[in-house]
């Protein structure tokens, strides 16, 4: 496992075994027969403990994300207060967890539905949030009454394992939150597990589709969120210095490395003249460093053969006609480590790879559009449909965009619309395998399972046989 910021070896991570993998599950499993008949009390108790521990150690776990993924800690403590939100809404769960009644549905008889964890639960995540992804998931399975065992990234695992050990403090019993470190064999073990009862994965698309299909093969629950290609579409009418800062922060934050990036502009007409150049000023000013500097804004690639990767999308699209504007390759980085700058290339079309597919790095590519309508039909065509943004001052066109687009997450006027923990996360087409979004309300249907009641309570001597299908009266 690298520091990213030096390119220097940190440390080794152990990869389970699939007979490991089985030693996760079937703890798990134990600690799942008393988990699950834990009280609504006692889990909240546990969960607001855990809420303090990790309030209070932020920094703690932000330096060790920036130390293994490069993202900078300021960045990193705000991926861990976004991965928090969730834990203080699993606080809440008794009040998600309130079951429907219908009082006399029928002459004395009442119906109601229970909602019932589902057992042992598993997340494989992926490296670019090590802590809010896990959050996402492990917070409110928990909480359901689940046991929950976490496979994060091989290349940002300690995470999850400060994560497990705070659990513990905060009385969380043993087996309850586990970590299983691996790469496929370990997922491939949990997927095939007869006692995993449902799978959460958060990745790239291929990944996310194989272990869609094999994971509902192997007939469980499975939410399966893939990768993405966000647009921000800029009308003519916004405030262009607005929208430049904007697309400056959701394309280069984190390196690009989020989801969520904007990573296609499209300006209509004539705000991309005026966008190209407000950003393209802004750029030299975006401090790239060593995640732990105060003043650094943004850190290194994940590996060098990713930078590597990003610089060959970078080549590959001014061969193809885009015009790099700002050519990462050539900006002033640290020498050591896995830097790559920011870049804008304009004169974008469909058809290039850099906007078919998706970088994952601090590429931003515009792509000029005539109407609004084009930038609609180009957003809609595209086979993800994570995160889009448009950003204008006019209200109505605002609320066309938010109701015909083909995409899960909209922000208007605001780029990286991940939603608040009580609302939950999720793509469209490409973005998304399954049909839960995780966490939030969705995420507490897709960790339990419904149970409907009939009952009466007649008085006996009204009894009789009556093999007619039963009706309500
Ligand atoms: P990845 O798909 O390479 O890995 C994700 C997880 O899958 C890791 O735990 C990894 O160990 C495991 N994995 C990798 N290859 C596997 C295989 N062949 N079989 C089984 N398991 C395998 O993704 P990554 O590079 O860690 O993360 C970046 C990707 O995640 C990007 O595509 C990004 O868009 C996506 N992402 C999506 C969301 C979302 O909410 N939609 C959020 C964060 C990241």
């Amino acid at each position: 496992m690298y520091n990213p910021a030096t390119g220097q070896i940190q440390a080794q991570v152990d990869l389970a075994s699939a007979a490991e993998v089985g030693e996760a599950v079937a703890a798990a499993l134990k600690a799942s027969e008393e988990w699950s008949e834990s009280s609504l009390t006692q889990r909240t108790q546990i969960m607001f403990r855990f809420r303090e521990l990790l309030a209070e150690r932020t920094d703690e776990l932000a330096r060790v994300i920036s130390s293994e993924h490069g993202k900078v800690v300021s960045d990193a403590a705000g991926e861990v207060a976004r991965g928090l939100e969730n834990v203080e809404f699993a606080c809440g769960i008794a009040h998600h967890l309130k079951g429907e009644i219908n009082e006399q549905v029928s002459a004395g008889i009442e119906v109601y539905s229970l909602r019932q964890p589902l057992g042992v639960v598993a997340g494989i995540t992926p490296f670019n949030f090590p802590a809010m992804v896990p959050a996402w998931m492990f917070a409110t399975a928990i909480a359901c009454g689940n046991t929950f065992i976490c496979k994060p990234s091989e290349r940002d695992p300690s995470a999850s394992m400060l994560i497990a050990e705070w659990f513990i403090e905060a009385g969380l019993p043993p087996g309850v939150f586990s970590v299983v470190n691996g790469d496929k064999e370990a997922v491939d073990a949990l997927i095939d597990h007869q006692d995993v009862d449902a799978i959460s994965f958060v990745g790239s698309t291929p990944i996310a589709s194989y272990v869609y299909e094999r994971a509902t093969s192997a007939g469980k629950r499975v939410q399966a969120l893939g990768g993405a290609k966000n647009h921000m579409l800029v009308l003519p009418d916004a405030d262009i210095d607005m929208a430049a800062d904007a697309a400056v922060s959701a394309a280069y934050g984190s390196a690009g490395e989020r989801c969520m990036a904007v990573s296609a502009l499209v300006a209509v007409g004539s705000a991309a003249d005026e966008l190209v150049e407000a950003i393209s000023q802004r750029i030299p000013d975006v401090k790239v460093g060593v995640g732990t500097e105060p003043d650094a804004e943004m850190g290194p690639l994940i590996t060098a053969e990713h930078r590597d990767r990003v610089a060959g999308y970078v080549e590959r699209a001014q061969q193809a006609g885009a015009v790099a504007v700002v050519d990462g390759s050539n900006a002033d980085l640290p020498s050591e480590g896995f830097f790559y700058g920011p870049t804008l290339l304009d004169e974008v079309t469909a058809d290039m790879e850099c906007y078919r597919d998706e970088i994952f790095g601090p590429v931003l590519s515009v792509v000029r559009v005539e109407t609004f309508q084009e930038a609609m039909d180009l957003i809609n065509e595209n086979p993800f449909g994570n995160g889009t943004a448009i950003f204008t001052r006019d209200g109505g066109v605002a609320r066309q965009f938010q109701h015909e687009v083909q995409v899960g997450m909209v922000g208007i006027n605001v780029p990286i619309p991940v939603p608040v923990a009580y609302h939950s996360f999720g793509g469209w087409k490409a973005s998304l395998f399954g049909d839960t979004h995780m966490y939030g309300p969705e995420g507490v249907r897709f960790y339990t399972r419904a149970k409907a009641i009939t009952a009466r309570w007649p008085d006996p001597a009204s009894s009789q046989i009556d093999l007619g299908f039963p009706q309500n009266s």
